[in-house]
């Protein structure tokens, strides 16, 4: 099958690409396996049950322009050299195309159950902890959450799952490790102590420079130390979402794709990236994975798409910082553009509010300004 326009992936950077070529006049073949949407920073929410499902999800039917078709398949090879993709059974031949299929957790090759580890990286994930928790909650007297993994995934999941089972009524242990010697690394010292005395304040322990020795689906081993009958998180890693692509291209160590300044892949100018599935790299490390680099460079790829197309030359991404918010929980730790810092519920309103802005509908964004007015879950 041959397509003109495909885009890979239907997240903040697809849909941006999308909107930008909804004027065109060309058809566009979206490729997605799910059938929605899903706001991923509301995730660590979702898995705790603190927000509704309705709130971080739409169904792509709603919300994509007339031009483009959903086709519900998950992207499994790419062929740069011969212009192929292999999307479930089909293999489709395109003209022009752009990654943005986000990235997904990374088990590396972790030898333990994967049925009873739980990692954060789709709705479907945040479905099952939510489930699995409750479950595990009603059932076990004295719960220990275990989480692989101090960057923010970990340690928001982890304060959302330990604040449910307060909510619960129950005291629940958190052990959060990690075999680098450092939490939060992209943190100055006095942010990152910050964090850590909120967590430590609700009785986590962090251990650094601990990796998990043995888990067999009940009881773990780290650090010589055995915890019984934990609910195992894993947010040790992620990596780029499309498990096979073929060609002279790039890469970073978790998989992603090095982009020209106009984000078409260098030896490859018909094809893009955008979003979590891109290495934009400016005189300096590459862009952290986050919403709005998402969503301003899916919106870049698409218009260099069309630009490309039409023969016109394509434009650079000009990335812009607008800081960033970490919730955890009931506290926060962030940066905003100028440099300030901001901690606390003030931070939390600020994530809500991100939440809202960047939904995916009105009723979506009136949930999250809610929420964010609040300034608490319940
Ligand atoms: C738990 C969590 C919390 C986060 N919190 C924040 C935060 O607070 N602030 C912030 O700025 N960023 C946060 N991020 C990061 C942010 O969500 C990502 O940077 C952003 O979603 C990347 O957008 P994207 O469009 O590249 O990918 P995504 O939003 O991940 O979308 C990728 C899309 O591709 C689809 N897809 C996946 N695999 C395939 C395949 N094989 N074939 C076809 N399609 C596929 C998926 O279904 C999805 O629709 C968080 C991420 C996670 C996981």
């Amino acid at each position: 099958m041959k397509r003109s326009l495909v885009i890979v992936g239907g997240g903040f950077a697809g849909q941006q690409a999308c909107n930008a070529l909804r004027r065109s006049g060309e058809r566009i073949a979206l490729i997605d396996p799910s059938p929605v949407a899903a706001m991923l920073p509301a995730l660590p929410d979702l898995a705790g049950g603190w927000i509704s499902e309705g709130l971080v999800q739409r169904s792509f039917r709603e919300i994509l322009p007339p031009n483009v078709e959903h086709v519900q398949a998950a992207v499994s090879a790419i062929d740069l050299d011969a212009g192929t993709l292999q999307a479930g059974e089909q293999t489709i031949a395109y003209d022009q195309l752009l990654i943005a299929a986000g990235s997904v957790p990374n088990f590396y090759d972790s030898p333990f159950p994967r049925d009873r580890m739980h990692a954060l990286g789709s709705l479907d994930d945040a479905r099952r902890i939510r489930r699995d928790f409750e479950e595990y909650l009603r059932d076990t007297d004295r719960p220990h959450l275990l989480v692989a993994g101090t960057g923010f995934t970990g340690l928001e999941l982890a304060m959302s799952l330990f604040f449910r089972a307060k909510a619960a009524g129950k005291s629940c242990g958190v052990a959060i490790v990690d075999p680098t010697p450092v939490l939060l690394p992209s943190l100055p010292d006095k942010q990152r102590q910050y964090v850590l005395d909120f967590l430590t304040a609700q009785g986590a322990e962090v251990r650094l420079g601990v990796a998990v020795e043995s888990f067999d689906g009940q009881n773990a081993r780290a650090g010589g130390r055995t915890y019984e009958n934990v609910f195992f998180c894993w947010a040790a890693g992620s990596k780029l979402a499309i498990p096979d692509i073929r060609g002279n291209v790039g890469r970073l160590r978790d998989g992603r794709l090095k982009t020209a300044p106009d984000l078409s892949l260098p030896n490859y100018p018909n094809v893009f990236a955008a979003g979590d599935s891109a290495a934009v790299e400016r005189n300096g490390p590459p862009l952290r994975k986050a919403v709005n680099f998402a969503y301003y460079g899916g919106r870049r790829a698409g218009r260099n798409l069309l630009r490309r197309l039409r023969g016109r030359p394509t434009r650079p991404f000009r990335p812009v910082d607008l800081g960033w918010v970490v919730p955890f929980h009931e506290t926060s730790i962030g940066r905003l553009p100028f440099g300030l810092w901001v901690r606390g519920r003030p931070g939390v309103r600020l994530h809500h509010l991100m939440c809202g802005l960047r939904n995916y509908s009105f009723a979506n964004f009136a949930g999250f300004l809610k929420l964010a007015g609040k300034g608490k879950y319940a």
